[in-house]
């Protein structure tokens, strides 16, 4: 047993003694769990020689604790506290920005039971009250709860990429540096990310190394050689940087983007159909182990006779038969989209004002923005446009539009489809808006089948074009939560929209169901549903995650120009629709 696994013990012990309101008896555990992480000499032999008692601070009750730990690999009190103390409590203590002073204040001043509640009371700006807590503490919370509800399975990719964009920027800034990609499921755009890799290529790989651990101190360094260093960063985070010379760069990055089924994959035809291996440090021919020198991935592909698989499909389904077959299709990018059909204003539950959201829009370089704000129900609580809001909400989009001609504002509504199938809202009121959203938000106790029946209702709802969020799943809290062949089924036959939302959380249609839905026919929207402006650079994620859905340009409707879009639309389309249905 190390010092550090002795000290951690201790500390744990303590921490949860504070947190459950003793916050006296914590103190000695605390003392002694410094002293001996500082400590040059083995606890352990310390033990041996039976000078425990010679440590600072280290009393009878101490020393037995340290005793049993060292004879039997456990504490017996540690173990009790651990049973009486919540788990969801612990996994707070885990949060950076927090500690087992603060944890005990948000148990015992709050009358909250699980780690939701805590958002919902973070969120409600409810801790920034407490003492010792401050606006900044909460946000940090925030972030830290987002990141342990997902952490067991990875990283959000929408918090992995900005830090590993962040990390990159920071080396390139170094003149040795000559370029950096990142590699894995990030490069891929997994919704969900093991940890960060970077390759880095460099002729100077100790400096690099030196300068990264300036600009970005870790938490923990795990690994480090001449070549590479393994961290964890301050969020706990893995990341593994690799500095590379510049013809090993390109053979390690498609070494590593692709699955391990898809480089084995590839190697299996590459084995039997031409003769080739693909390995960590370059492609070579098996007859003569010939060794190519490709300067991009392009040239591999076209060495191994195969048309080129991007990054997001190489995950050992059927692309590499696809591409065998020249039938890779030609994946939508960001630039192809010409808005944002899915963003809340200040007159709901959003920040900005439509103002604003459109001026950034045109500035990014939209043809137009979808606004979509809630429905506020009479009965419902929540923020929203109410009926008497309609005409004066249409009006101010209409004179927002009169301004400028380059650029147009849709009108939309984002409608609860509710428990009865109803909206709370007529055809009458929703034929003046340029667009409708249906979607569901609450109501999951009744069960996937009761949620599945409302989404067709909105499918078959003459005015209805998107249904938002399809699966209503949300990573980490929620599973996939509709019967997604009924569903698929029913938007088909009526034509209706599904959103592939690019929330961080949601990226929902998830990539598997996109490409199912796309086999039938159906189309998208890729939307963002931000709620602040910082929120509407997320349309990325939603675009990575249509890339893995095979999606390509046409099968998305905010790749149209304005009037091609609004001819779309379920209402524009009626006569035409029906026409269809009837043959
Ligand atoms: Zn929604
Ligand atoms: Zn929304």
């Amino acid at each position: 047993m190390t010092n550090i696994e002795i000290a951690m013990m201790l500390l744990r012990t303590g921490e949860m003694l504070e947190v459950l309101g003793q916050a006296y008896n914590a103190f000695p555990y605390y003392r002694a769990a410094e002293m001996i992480e500082g400590l040059e000499e083995d606890v352990v032999g310390i033990y041996r020689n039976g000078r425990l008692y010679d440590l600072p601070g280290v009393n009878m009750t101490l020393a037995n604790k340290i005793e049993e730990l060292i004879q039997t690999g456990k504490i017996g009190q540690h173990d009790e506290l651990l049973s009486s103390t919540p788990k969801w409590l612990l996994d707070v203590l885990d949060i950076p920005c927090m500690d087992a002073k603060k944890v005990a204040i948000i148990w015992q001043s709050l009358n909250i039971a699980s780690i939701e509640d805590l958002e919902w009371a973070a969120k409600k700006y409810r801790l920034q009250k407490l003492p010792g807590f401050d606006a900044k503490v909460e946000i940090n919370l925030l972030r830290g709860i987002n990141l342990s509800l997902t952490s067991k399975a990875g990283v959000l990719l929408g918090i992995a990429m900005p830090m590993a964009r962040k990390m990159a920027y920071g080396l390139l800034e170094m003149p040795e540096v000559e370029r950096v990609e990142w590699s894995g499921s990030l490069r891929r755009g997994k919704e969900i990310v093991g940890n960060i890799d970077l390759l880095v290529e460099t002729n100077t790989p100790t400096l690099a190394i030196k300068e990264f651990l300036r600009q970005f101190p870790p938490l923990k360094i795990i690994q480090q050689t001449k070549n590479k260093i393994v961290v964890l960063n301050k969020e706990g985070i893995k990341i593994e940087i690799s500095m590379l010379s510049s013809h090993e760069f390109i053979p390690l990055l498609h070494f590593t983007t692709g699955s391990k089924t898809y480089i084995s994959n590839l190697n299996k035809y590459a084995n039997n159909e031409r003769k080739l291996e693909i390995k960590e440090d370059g492609l070579y021919r098996t007859d003569t182990d010939k060794k190519f020198f490709c300067e991009t991935e392009e040239e591999i592909y076209d060495i191994l006779g195969l048309q080129y698989i991007p990054p997001e499909l190489r995950e050992g389904h059927d692309e590499i038969n696809t591409a065998r077959e020249n039938a890779i299709p030609n994946l939508i990018n960001m630039n192809d989209l010409k808005g944002d059909l899915h963003v809340h204003s200040s007159w709901s539950d959003g920040a900005a004002s439509i103002e604003e959201i459109a001026q950034w829009a045109k500035g990014k370089g939209y043809k137009y923005i979808g606004i979509c704000d809630h429905f506020r129900t009479q009965s419902s609580k929540r923020k929203g446009i109410r009926l008497e809001d309609v005409h004066h909400y249409i009006e101010h989009i209409t004179h927002l539009n009169e301004r400028d001609y380059d650029f147009k504002i849709l009108a939309g509504l984002e409608v609860e489809i509710q428990k009865d199938g109803e909206l709370g809202i007529g055809e009458d009121m929703l034929s003046l808006f340029d667009f409708v959203v249906g979607a569901v938000h609450s109501g999951f106790e009744d069960g996937i089948e009761a949620v599945t029946n409302r989404l067709i209702r909105g499918c078959n709802h003459p005015l209805i074009d998107i249904i938002a969020h399809p699966t209503n799943r949300i990573i980490g809290r929620r599973d996939i939560f509709v019967n997604t062949e009924r569903l698929f089924k029913a938007a088909a036959e009526t034509h209706t929209v599904l959103e592939v939302n690019s929330y961080i959380a949601r990226v929902d249609l998830p990539d598997i169901y996109i490409r199912q839905a796309k086999s039938q026919g159906i189309r998208f929207a890729i939307n963002t549903d931000a709620h602040i402006i910082n929120e509407l650079l997320m349309l990325e994620y939603g675009v990575s995650t249509a890339r893995r859905g095979w999606l390509e340009p046409r099968n998305v409707i905010n790749t149209m120009e304005y009037e091609e879009l609004t001819h779309t639309w379920k209402r524009n389309r009626r006569g035409e629709l029906t026409r269809q249905q009837l043959q």
